[in-house]
């Protein structure tokens, strides 16, 4: 048996859980697939144990909590390896559309950055991310082109698909909206299916607000792995915010962190950025590294219509999927209802933002295209994301399908409307085969990069599943199996 194996079959006790300074730990506020420690009553533990310690073979510092960070790092906890994960934000409240606006980055402006060309991207800063806000959609994505950089995807998603507890939404938790807009795609010959979930059907309650973060738990969230690396000692260091990497004679030497108590220096061995599409090429070209272009947003369009005399009430958002024009048209469509702060503060005229205080009898649809990677982000943190020809093509052929569909549910033809363009996976920024490598490394020596930003091509699907195999995988090879 291996030190590895071993260490997995004789945890060791509770004393050991937490060899962490407790001021530097902030509570969890939930963690629903954390187990009780085992009690270990076997004393070859102390073997184990004596393996594990052994095994504490270095120092890495993790950048960012997100699905790629905190999966990185509780791979790597897990393996006796000594983890600090290095947050920029904090544990905000949640639970209303006020609250969640502070989590969004997008300030005065909207829930989401804009780019110089006016496209608004949307992502958290937190513990957890993005994946905090995302609406549990859980689909493989960009296996083949991964593969094709020798990176073997196979094993890590069938985990991972396990560990988040993947499933299509079940019948009974389609909302109304999202049956009607079903039976309308068979009268029209499209297949709607349901969507493949990381949520506990058994605690959802289907109030439609898991992009505000999910009040009841359901939802898998990186937060589950972060408590998972806790578990196994990792730290989790809240606003400290990276601001460049430190490195010389071409292997990483640490990071320079803006922290509450001022800016401090922090050596490692091995230094992951996991600070998301937009937050990690900040950081390598901080450090004098080459990054940040290639940006894709997986940009979204939702098309709205009213059905007269309806009185739908809320419901879970994108329980069920369109794919068949992925590979020939480059789009996906799922049902969709925002919330009325959303669509209050959506780029769009008075009269149709009023439509948000008829929200029972909105039904919608999103259109989520693969779009060109043409976008650059900044040493600065701005960003340009230009929608040329191909990608307006795109989002113009979901909207007529979407049109078609809202129609055929019902839909009063002159209700119809879009929104403006907007994306929710920004990445690209520090590619594989131009930034990193097959094993995600950086041109430096011990500076690897597990997110977004490492992704070939945009995903044109939820990218959440990908970066948990992905993180599994880096995990895996920083371990040293
Ligand atoms: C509203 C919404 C709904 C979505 N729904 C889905 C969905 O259903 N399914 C799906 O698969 N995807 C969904 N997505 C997309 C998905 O959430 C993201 O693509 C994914 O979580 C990105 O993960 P990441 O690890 O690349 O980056 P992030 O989640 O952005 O993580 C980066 C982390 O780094 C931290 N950070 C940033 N800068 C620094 C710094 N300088 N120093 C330290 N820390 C830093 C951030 O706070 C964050 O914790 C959704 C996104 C949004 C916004």
């Amino acid at each position: 048996m291996t030190g590895f194996a071993l260490f997995a079959a004789f945890p060791p006790p509770s004393i050991w859980e937490m060899p962490v300074d407790p001021s530097t730990m902030p509570p969890i506020p939930f963690m629903p697939t954390l187990q009780p420690f085992p009690v270990i009553v076997d004393h070859s533990y102390i073997f184990a144990l004596t393996l594990n310690l052994l095994m504490v073979m270095s120092r890495v510092l993790v950048v960012g909590s997100g699905a790629g960070g905190a999966t990185v790092g509780m791979e790597l906890a897990k393996r006796g390896v000594d983890v600090t994960i290095l947050e920029a934000g904090g544990y905000p409240k949640i639970g209303t559309e006020m609250r969640a606006l502070g989590m969004y980055t997008g300030g005065m402006f909207g829930p989401g950055e804009f780019s110089r060309d006016g496209v608004e991207i949307l992502r958290t800063v937190m513990v957890g991310g993005s994946s905090f806000v995302t609406l549990g959609n859980g689909v493989r994505s960009l296996q083949g082109e991964l593969l094709g950089f020798g990176i073997d995807l196979e094993d890590e998603f069938v985990e991972a698909e396990s560990e988040l507890g993947i499933t299509p939404c079940p019948v009974e938790n389609l909302g109304p909206r999202t049956r009607l807009l079903m039976g309308a795609s068979e009268e029209l010959g499209f297949e709607m299916k349901p969507m493949p979930k990381f949520i506990d059907f058994t605690r959802c309650k289907g109030c439609g607000k898991c992009v505000l973060g999910c009040v009841s738990g359901a939802k898998w969230t990186s937060r589950n792995s972060v408590g998972e690396a806790f578990r196994y000692g990792a730290k989790l260091l809240m606003n400290h915010k990276v601001l460049n990497v430190l490195h010389g004679d071409g292997e990483v030497r640490g990071v320079r962190v803006s922290t509450p108590d001022g800016v401090k220096e922090l050596e490692a061995d091995r230094v992951v950025l996991s600070a998301g599409g937009l937050g990690t090429p900040v950081i390598l070209q901080r450090s004098g590294l080459e990054a940040g272009s290639n940006l894709y947003g997986d940009l979204f369009v939702d098309t709205f219509g009213l059905v007269k005399g309806a009185d739908f009430g809320s419901e879970l958002g994108m329980a069920a999927l369109v794919d068949e024009f992925h590979e020939s048209d480059g789009f996906i469509m799922s049902p969709m209802v925002e919330g009325p702060l959303d669509l209050l503060t959506n780029r769009m005229p008075l009269g149709r933002k009023m439509t948000a205080l008829r929200g029972g009898q909105l039904i919608g649809l999103m259109t989520k295209i693969k779009d060109e990677a043409t976008g650059v982000v900044d040493a600065d943190g701005g960003f340009t994301k230009p929608v040329g020809t191909v990608d307006r093509e795109k989002v113009d052929k979901g909207y007529e399908k979407s049109r078609l569909l809202l129609e055929a549910a019902g839909a009063e033809p002159g209700s119809i409307f879009r929104t403006h363009i907007r994306g929710a996976h920004p990445g690209g920024t520090a590619g594989i085969g131009r930034v990193v490598d097959g094993g995600l490394e950086t041109g430096v020596s011990g500076l690897y990069v597990c997110d977004c930003s490492v992704l070939p091509e945009a995903p044109g699907k939820p990218p959440v599943l990908t970066l948990v195999a992905l993180g599994k995988y880096l995990g895996k090879q920083m371990a040293g199996l």
